[in-house]
């Protein structure tokens, strides 16, 4: 049985500057099911990550449709985008974002602060998900105390607490040794499976998209191929 449509893109545009205008993204139309575990692939300065902002709702396009469970976000005011992001989406970024004077608990349960759901039961699923990721005798160490590949770890507990329906991984192996890489990507790959999470990653590393179910590669802001992997 097919999945429902999660993301429903349309001639998706977004240009910087009016003089010279340069278009990050071109007319780029997408589907993403519900459960998909894509990536998103491309030179640099191809607008990968430009693509992930605006589908991520961080940036607005200049153009084009976005519709998430067939809802047009385009007219979404900053409030209910900010609401949507807290409660629907996770991030995980190159550099892993976390604040330096909180431990690794009070990190993943930040999200949950921000949505106003910290309670008891929240917190102890921010345990829960630290345990899952291999962290749980370090939930009380603080990002300059842990590894680059731990610290990345934790982001991506940060990115799951609130039970997202999809996480955006900006290059995020980008800063780990391959050894390193493998593990952030199987734990990813655990996390699909087990909670049917749809997963966009941005990557350059071939490693990386190689394992993918599918991959969608841009060029010059457009899509220049999109394939499902097997
Ligand atoms: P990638 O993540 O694939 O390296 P980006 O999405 O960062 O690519 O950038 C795509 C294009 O848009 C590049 O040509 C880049 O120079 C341009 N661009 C990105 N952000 C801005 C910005 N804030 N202002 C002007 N141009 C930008
Ligand atoms: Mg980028």
């Amino acid at each position: 049985m097919a999945e429902p449509v999660l993301l429903r893109i349309e001639k998706l545009s977004r240009v910087y500057g009016d003089v010279q205008p340069v278009y990050a993204l071109k007319e780029v139309s997408l589907t993403i099911q519900q459960g998909e575990f894509l990536s998103v692939v491309g030179p640099s300065g191809s607008g990968k990550s430009t693509f992930m902002n605006v589908i991520g709702l961080l940036d607005k396009p200049s153009s084009g449709s976005l519709k998430y469970l067939d809802e047009e976000t385009a007219d979404w005011s900053e409030q209910r985008r900010s609401r949507f992001r807290n409660q629907e989406m996770g991030f995980i970024f190159q550099a892993h974002m976390l604040l330096p004077e909180f431990t690794a608990l009070e990190n993943v349960m930040m999200p949950l602060r921000i949505g106003k759901n910290l309670n008891a039961k929240s917190k102890a699923k921010a345990q829960e998900l630290l345990i899952r990721i291999g962290l749980g005798d370090r939930i009380h160490h603080r990002p300059g105390q842990l590894s680059g590949g731990q610290n990345q770890r934790v982001a991506i507990a940060r990115a799951l607490v609130n039970r997202p329906k999809i996480v955006f991984a900006d290059e995020p192996t980008g800063a780990l040794d391959s050894q390193t890489s493998l593990a952030v990507y199987e734990l990813m790959r655990e996390i699909h499976q087990d909670e049917q999470v749809t997963f966009v990653i941005v990557t350059h590393e071939q490693a990386l998209s190689g394992k993918t179910d599918r991959v969608v590669h841009l060029l010059d802001g457009t899509i220049q191929s999109d394939a499902l992997q097997v």
